[in-house]
């Protein structure tokens, strides 16, 4: 299933994944109410893959609408890129797509486990190989993990990666999370390369700056 030479299906072939996504069940969770949580953007040129959604998520059912959010959309905002624009043009996805619970220690979400991860691949890869991104922005250490395997962040933050292995050989630019859960974030010299990768995420991605500088002027 590809969009290649075929974007205006593009929307329908996300209209359909979107559905079966919404239906699925594959995990246990005690609370019914926890559902997948899903973007709304059907001519995305970037895909973004967080971990998981957590308790804002589930009820606005928007992803990254809480807290971590603001910070991404913050960091989005510092090179050109609005909050619209990036929801319309940037298909967020994530490695498990329903809430897996707090964390024990009471500090944040708990990270999904293996089974959850494994059970939440399939609609990934689907995404993947309908949408075929130029650029996949891989948020937090267990996204970039599935990208780019367990390495150091400060080595892999602030580059480009090509991903040879993936339909249409996307580059991948990670960003740690942006919760405040994430002490990476604070450790000397790491929101320097956090910079350079919001610089390579607009230097791979004009038109949604322009589309968004469009979107201020008519505003
Ligand atoms: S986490 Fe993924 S695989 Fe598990 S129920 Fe939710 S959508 Fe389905």
């Amino acid at each position: 299933m590809t969009c290649r030479g075929g974007a205006r299906r593009l929307p329908v072939l996300l209209d359909a994944h979107s559905a079966a996504l919404e239906a699925c069940r594959r995990c246990t969770f005690d609370d019914p109410a926890i559902l997948p949580v899903i973007s709304s953007a059907r001519e995305p040129l970037a895909m973004l893959v967080g971990q998981a959604p957590g308790k804002t998520e589930v009820v606005d059912r928007r992803p990254f609408a809480g807290r971590a959010g603001r910070t991404l959309f913050r960091w989005f905002g510092s090179i050109g890129i609005d909050e619209p624009i990036a929801r319309r043009r940037i298909y967020i996805a994530a490695m498990t797509r329903c809430f897996p619970g707090s964390s024990p220690s009471g500090r944040g979400d708990r990270v999904p486990s293996p089974f959850q991860v494994s059970n939440c691949s399939a609609w990934l890869d689907a995404e993947i190989e309908m949408i075929r991104p130029a650029v996949i922005i891989p948020v937090g250490r267990l996204a970039i993990e599935r990208f780019l395997g367990n390495r150091l962040l400060s080595e892999l933050i602030g580059r480009a990666h090509r991903l040879p292995d993936l339909p249409g050989a996307p580059i991948a630019i990670p960003l740690p999370h942006p919760s405040g859960a994430s002490s990476w974030i604070h450790a000397p010299g790491h929101m320097e390369l956090v910079g350079r990768a919001l610089d390579l995420i607009a230097a791979r991605l004009p038109q949604l700056v322009r589309e968004s500088t469009g979107t201020r002027s008519v505003a």
